[in-house]
């Protein structure tokens, strides 16, 4: 008889309750109703079909484009007691043929399949073969040609509910801008099931953004302040530099990798393993990596360069505290990042519909960057959500940033521009307007200008932050040859001639020690607890290499984390604990017992 639901939680996985609307799309599922689920990374969307999948009579099938973490996937399945396999083109002909004597025989609660393999004819024919419990489509989003990642074999999978359609259907993504979720709903033919979306909130992640000083430096300092020791990426736009920060850090005994599309495959498959299977590690890389990287204990995720859009960014900073634990988004960004940016922009090919996107995108990215509001507010409002506080969690809420009336400033910024003749990158005019002499300033007798030093109320690193903000607001346009020469935008004039008022951000002062209100928030109060929880990580990581697998597919961070503050002594006790099920209390309990009873004497 099918289990309960709820059964299945405690038992099976060890967890207490249902998180947000997990208990009405499993309830849904299970009385074979069709359904989207939209919910961050991190929000639970596994337990919508997993548990169904235990529910129903039958094999519950999974489709997903992500084949490099199926066997993840089906290793932490296994580790809870449940019969899950996968199939793609990564896995040995033997191996397959036993994966699909086991799916005919019934004997799989779940099994995983890479579109292109689902398609097959043999694949369908052994469909038709099979008790089919449900479909879960996976990444849904690839449906979608709005988004980077789609997959022309996801609009075929309309092919699963003409044959077979009796069997519910799950539809599941992160993604969940207007257009891709009425494409996945037409496409998938999902019109008449259910549509659950959860906010896009992550509240475990605090968001910090610096003025660019000295990015190398700032980002060791970063690291120093409570990451030591932790998993993390650092996005970075280049190769060259991908290869020298990884290079850095590791001279600096930070352990670190590069990542980037230049690798070897077989290297980068390499990184990427080492990533996911030891403690610890810093990935420095390109975008490249991350898509499908879904590790749980990744601590932090640091962008040295600024992303491509705020979407983007949304994305690459959710691969951090998948868990739910403490975990922190930083980066950095200064006037060379805003430049840069818009000269790729305007220099694009693109036609001016879509430039004009671009555009409006940019924007709401660099306004993001130089807000004094709450930065969650802001990424919120992006997304079509409302946060009705400020969040307490982000850098402007933790320690606010000053704004002031910038408008006498923009003003001299503009004219000296203006005046310069609207050739010149930030650096010479800010000499200008400091009333500097340089050889430039003589060669060009700009010494001579009505503009010549009237800035002296502001300090160089000041200045940048003024024009790195005016380029952000679109007042300074930016040539696009590349020399970073800056002129008058489109929006210059109404400043120029007085009638617009323009407040700007005041920057922290470059080099103040990050503040202690702006250190991440610690796992334990107890320093006796912090002992324990690294001793019980070195036990679990024994166990992984032992079997091969990743250490978080035996007990997630969390739920170390949990062990070590609760101290249980008995087995009854240590079941109580969030992510210890039955299975896993079996196989390792005696020997998380033995290392807490080694710490717990005092
Ligand atoms: P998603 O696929 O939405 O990114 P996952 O399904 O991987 O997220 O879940 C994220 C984390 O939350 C996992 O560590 C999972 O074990 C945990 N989790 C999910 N649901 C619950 C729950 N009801 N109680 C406790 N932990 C949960
Ligand atoms: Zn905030």
């Amino acid at each position: 008889m099918a289990r309960q639901a709820l059964e299945v939680l405690r038992d099976v996985f060890g967890f207490e309750s249902f998180r947000g609307e997990q208990a009405e799309i499993i309830a849904h599922v299970i009385e074979g109703g069709d359904a989207l689920v939209l919910m961050p990374t991190g929000g639970g969307k596994s337990l919508c079909y997993q548990i169904p999948a235990l529910c129903r009579p039958g094999t519950a099938v999974v489709v997903s484009p992500l084949i490099a973490l199926m066997q993840d996937q089906v290793e932490a399945l296994r580790q809870a007691g449940i019969r899950a396999g996968a199939l793609n083109s990564s896995i040995g002909y033997g191996e397959a043929l036993a994966i699909e004597r086991d799916l005919e025989a019934g004997d799989l609660d779940l099994i995983y399949v890479a579109p292109e393999r689902l398609l097959t004819d043999s694949f369908q024919g052994l469909l038709g073969r099979t008790r089919i419990a449900l479909f879960a489509i996976d990444e849904a989003h690839c449906v979608s040609q709005w988004g980077h990642d789609f997959r022309p074999e996801y609009r075929r999978l309309t092919v699963l509910h003409e044959r077979f359609p009796q069997v519910p259907r799950l539809a599941l993504t992160a993604t969940a801008d207007g257009p891709t979720r009425r494409d996945i709903l037409r496409h998938l033919e999902l019109a008449d099931g259910a549509v659950f979306v959860a906010g896009f909130d992550r509240p475990n992640i605090r968001y910090r953004v610096q003025p660019k000083a000295n990015p190398r430096a700032q980002l060791e300092a970063f690291l120093a302040d409570g990451h030591g020791g932790e998993s993390g990426i650092v996005y970075c736009m280049t190769r060259a530099k991908v290869e020298e920060i990884a290079q850095r850090l590791s001279e600096r005994g930070v352990p670190a990798l590069p990542y980037h599309a230049g690798l070897d495959k077989a290297v980068r498959t390499r990184h990427q393993e080492r990533f996911i299977k030891e403690d610890g590690l810093v990935m420095v890389a390109t975008i490249a990596f991350g898509m499908g990287i879904d590790k749980p204990d990744v601590r932090f995720v640091a962008h040295l360069d600024l992303p491509k859009s705020l979407e983007a960014y949304y994305q690459e900073t959710g691969r951090a505290g998948r868990d739910g634990l403490p975990s922190e988004a930083w980066m950095t960004y200064g006037l060379e990042d805003v430049v840069k940016l818009r000269q790729l922009l305007e220099a694009s090919a693109a036609p001016d519909g879509q430039k004009r996107i671009e555009r409006q995108k940019l924007a709401a990215l660099l306004g993001y960057c130089e807000t004094v509001r709450c930065r969650r507010q802001v990424l919120l409002e992006y997304f079509g959500e409302t946060l009705p506080e400020p969040c307490g969690n982000c850098d402007t809420c933790l320690e606010p940033a000053a704004s002031f009336d910038g408008t006498e400033a923009a003003r001299k910024a503009l004219s000296c521009v203006y005046r310069t003749g609207q050739i010149f990158g930030a650096q010479h005019v800010i000499d200008v307007l400091l009333g500097g002499d340089t050889e430039k300033v003589r060669k060009f007798r700009h010494d001579a200008l009505s503009t010549y030093g009237i800035g002296g109320e502001f300090s160089r690193a000041e200045w940048r932050s003024i024009f790195r903000q005016l380029v952000s607001l679109g007042l300074l346009a930016v040539d696009i040859e590349g020399h970073g020469g800056l002129r008058l935008g489109p929006e210059a004039r109404p400043v120029l001639r007085g009638e617009r008022r323009i407040e700007l951000r005041r920057d922290p002062v470059r080099g103040r020690p990050a503040a202690a209100k702006g250190r991440r928030p610690v796992l334990f109060e107890d320093a006796r607890d912090e002992t324990l929880f690294q001793a019980l990580r070195a036990r679990r990581l024994q166990f992984a290499k032992a079997q091969e697998v990743p250490p978080y597919v035996i007990f997630h961070d969390s739920t170390l984390a949990a062990m070590a503050r609760a101290r249980p002594r008995r087995l009854q006790e240590l079941a109580g604990i969030s992510g210890v099920g039955q299975a896993k209390l079996d196989r390792y309990g005696e020997d998380f017992l033995a290392v807490i009873a080694e710490h717990g004497a005092e």
